[in-house]
């Protein structure tokens, strides 16, 4: 009894120490993950920057204006999947938090309808998009992890087929959503069904076509729908395709409160405000001054903590945009020089680090430290807006609000509708966001001489503009 009772002492010390072992493993990956992410981010925030700096420009042609929002898609995919990297050491450390926004639904599929569109076809293959139920406009859940999601599933169907289609259908019943993506692709064999789900899991046969890629992309795709509350299936026949499908409970949101999309907002209303931009790096402060100088703000720049403090002695800014990570005097540093010294301005953090971004959304964190709000790079336009709305309490203007735009829309009332069934055509690729399919359709209606050319120009500008709420609007005006 003596023997076996040291055995098992001798047995729990081993044991004891390989947990040791594979903890302390665990916490290096998660640093490594995270060093990594914060290298990864910045550049990714340039690229980003700009891109949606050449997208809001108006010299920029529709066509460019396409291209570019593809670099803006695959940045945000780049950007998700950064997260989502950090999101599994976060899920198997029990840390994932997530948000609850009100989503347009139509749009989100619109875009990557968009975005996959053109992946397909670059591939030779079809991709289509439809949709059963009435989908609202508004739906509350996490906006990036469905986008993730469903990326996710889109990008592997065109990863693993050659040739046919990929097809994208959407089904809202019961406040619930069904995403069913469909490949005629190689498909999965049965022994592989369960075991792709796991990370590192890729599937090695010969007849299987070998593909860049992780083997972590549907471990995250699972993660994300079981924490959302959802549940995954998929069904595959060799040779013939496969279907993935989500099922999530949306809750249809009736009065939303979401503000427009930045690329509407012109300017603001009152008095013109102040803003310093404090980052070492150049291309990051010169991004924030493209964003905001078009939009009326006036805009300084100072490139370290010295710098900051010898532009306050003479300008008074009315909101500081403060980089975490700066060489010398860091970005928290300097905010508590600011405050202890009595500053008041709101202050908000921006930071390449995902996981400083967490500690520091606590209330704790922003209480000592009084800062007003936290920004992980790459930054995006939206959020920028939204927090300088919050702490400035701005009133944006946006086109067709009084703006001054010299390509101003015919006036609805002056305009000859055509016959219920072009408008309803029009209609239903607006509601998807099909930005090409109407473009398509746009060189066919300028070529009708029946038409009013006037609504002609109508629908062009909407398109240019990817205002596509105003075609919508003009189909229900035509009913009436
Ligand atoms: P990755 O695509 O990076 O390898 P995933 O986790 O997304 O990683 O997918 C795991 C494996 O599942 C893939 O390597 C592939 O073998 C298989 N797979 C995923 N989606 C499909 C699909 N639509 N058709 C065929 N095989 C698929």
């Amino acid at each position: 009894l003596h023997m076996e009772v040291a055995a098992h002492q001798q047995t729990d010390l081993q044991l004891q120490r390989a947990k040791e072992v594979a903890e302390a493993a665990n916490e290096a990956k998660s640093r490594y993950l995270t060093g990594i992410s914060h290298e990864l981010r910045s550049p990714l925030n340039s690229i980003m920057g700009y891109a949606q700096l050449m997208y809001a420009a108006p010299d920029t042609s529709s066509e460019q204006r396409d291209g570019v929002n593809v670099i803006l898609r695959s940045s945000e995919h780049l950007s998700d999947l950064i997260e989502g990297l950090l999101d599994i050491s976060k899920i198997e450390a029990g840390k994932l938090e997530l948000h609850r926004n009100e989503v347009r639904l139509p749009k989100l599929m619109g875009q990557l309808v968009q975005m996959f569109h053109l992946q397909a076809r670059g591939k030779g293959i079809e991709f289509s998009y439809s949709q059963t139920g009435t989908i609202p406009e508004y739906v509350r859940t996490d906006e990036k992890r469905l986008r993730q999601i469903l990326i996710n599933l889109l990008s592997n169907a065109i990863k693993y087929t050659n040739r046919g289609q990929v097809s994208l259908h959407l089904r809202y019943r019961n406040q619930v959503a069904e995403f069913s993506v469909t490949d005629s692709g190689v498909g999965i064999d049965q022994q592989h069904l369960d075991t792709i789900f796991e990370p590192f899991e890729r599937v090695s046969e010969p007849h299987h076509p070998r593909t860049l890629g992780t083997g972590l992309g549907l471990t995250i795709t699972r993660f994300l729908t079981e924490i959302m509350g959802g549940d995954i299936k998929v069904s595959s026949r060799p040779g013939e395709g496969s279907t993935f499908t989500v099922s999530l409970m949306l809750s249809s949101v009736a009065k939303p409160s979401v503000e427009p999309t930045p690329q509407q907002i012109t300017g603001y209303l009152g008095p013109r405000r102040k803003v310093l931009v404090v980052d070492d790096e150049a291309t990051h402060r010169a991004l924030l001054q493209g964003m905001l100088v078009p939009l009326g703000f006036e805009v300084k720049e100072a490139n370290s903590a010295e710098q900051c403090l010898q532009v306050l002695k003479h300008w008074w800014p009315d909101l500081i945009f403060l980089d975490v990570s700066m060489p010398g005097a860091s970005g928290m540093e300097l905010l508590e020089g600011l405050r202890v010294s009595g500053l008041q301005t709101p202050i908000v953090m921006i930071s390449a680090d995902a996981e400083e971004g967490r500690v520091a959304s606590s209330n704790d964190e922003a209480a000592r430290y009084r800062y007003d709000g936290y920004l992980v790079k790459p930054i995006r336009l939206t959020d920028v807006l939204e927090k300088m709305a919050a702490l400035l309490d701005i009133q944006w203007q946006h086109y067709g609000a009084g703006a001054p735009t010299s390509d101003a829309y015919p006036s609805v009332s002056s305009l000859v509708l055509p016959n219920q069934e072009v408008l309803s055509e029009l209609k239903s690729m607006a509601e998807i966001g099909h930005l090409q399919g109407l473009k398509k359709r746009l060189v066919t209606l300028t070529q009708d001489p029946m038409l009013d050319q006037n609504f002609v120009a109508y629908v062009r500008l909407a398109v240019q503009q990817v205002d596509l709420d105003r075609i919508i609007q003009l189909a229900e005006l035509g009913k009436a």
